[in-house]
């Protein structure tokens, strides 16, 4: 790949160069691996889109609102990228984004970029491309990167580092049940939009909606956030009702960020634990790899049956990586 032509490419905003450019990051392999450290360090560094994390349990319409969404913001000039962070992959080799038939109508759009999901790697691997594929996007100056995550735990964790507001999405609940949302998650969101409310589902959306916002009230305010926030909302993908509100209540809440300096800081932090983050993966990684592999295994043998004390051992070991 030649590096200079596809960071123009990327620039001027060549959507298959874009794409191209996420599968070298995405890559495993120790050339490309050269090469999108290559590419990423050619991109310029000022243009900044609004990153929104967008998490929800598979079933609560995470597409069809992406989708509503997105064509929205597009009506509004806004061009817009859609990227996944999706830990089933590493399980199932599955992928949310992997239906082609998702986000049809968006997908078809000039103005927007769609990613399906890596379709392999561990989490923490996929999670760190799916950072430098956000940059990519920003890079090709798409003004919203919207990414989205299944509710299980520990991709909201990885997304909400990548974002710049964390959204959470769910369904109108049957009873007065709080869905099983995990506390972290609440913690990490910034709006919770009950989708669905529509028709039948109108009253039981707005039901949840006033349960989680007693729940989010009790939960904390964050010092650095406005009046207000985190809050519930109510929306339906399907009529579009509720979604310029939750542009707006975006934007007010961005906007409040920027002005007050915790914009900037929270991507200070944000770099900083991605450059520990790639550090501890790449350690991690070297324990795996031979040769450290084969004399762990054999040093773990001689603990095992009792000939070296675990300490003496792994002082050993520590000593053989150069880090004695
Ligand atoms: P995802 O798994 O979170 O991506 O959810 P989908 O977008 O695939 O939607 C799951 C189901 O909910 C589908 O049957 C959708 O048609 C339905 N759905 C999505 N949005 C709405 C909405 O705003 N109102 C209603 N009534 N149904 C919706």
């Amino acid at each position: 790949m030649d590096i200079a032509a596809t960071a123009q490419a990327i620039q001027s905003g060549e959507r298959r160069a874009l794409a191209r450019a996420i599968t070298l990051v995405e890559s495993a392999r120790a050339d490309h691996r050269a090469q999108a450290l290559a590419l990423l360090a050619q991109l310029p560094k000022e243009k900044q889109a609004l990153r929104i994390g967008l998490s929800g349990t598979p079933g609560v319409g995470k597409s069809t609102f992406i989708e509503a969404f997105g064509l929205m913001l597009i009506a509004e000039g806004l061009r817009v990228a859609v990227l996944a962070v999706d830990p089933s992959s590493a399980r199932s080799g599955g992928s949310i984004l992997g239906d082609k038939t998702r986000m049809e109508q968006l997908a078809r759009a000039p103005a927007a970029f769609i990613r399906p999901s890596p379709s392999q790697a561990q989490m923490g691997g996929v999670a760190r491309r799916s950072r430098e594929a956000v940059a990519l996007c920003e890079a090709a100056g798409y003004d919203v990167v919207l990414i989205e995550t299944v509710g299980v735990g520990q991709s909201e964790t990885v997304v909400a580092q990548i974002s710049d507001l964390f959204v959470l999405l769910l369904a109108p609940a049957g009873g007065d049940e709080l869905q099983g949302v995990k506390r972290g998650i609440m913690e990490m969101a910034d709006m919770i939009l009950v989708n669905k409310a529509d028709g039948d589902l109108a009253a039981a959306a707005q039901r949840t909606r006033a349960d989680y916002a007693g729940a989010l009230h009790l939960l904390r305010r964050r010092p650095q956030d406005p009046e207000g926030y985190p809050l519930a909302m109510t929306v339906s993908a399907y009529t579009q009702a509720g979604l310029p509100e939750a542009w707006a209540k975006m934007q007010a809440l961005a906007a409040w960020r920027r002005e007050n300096g915790h914009w900037i800081a929270a991507r200070a932090a944000q770099a900083k634990h991605w450059f520990l983050e790639e550090i501890r993966q790449n350690l991690l990684s070297s324990l795996t790899a031979e040769p450290v592999r084969g004399i762990l295994n054999s040093l773990g043998d001689q603990v095992a049956r009792g000939d070296l004390r675990p300490e003496v051992a792994a002082a050993r070991a520590l000593a053989a990586m150069g880090r004695g």
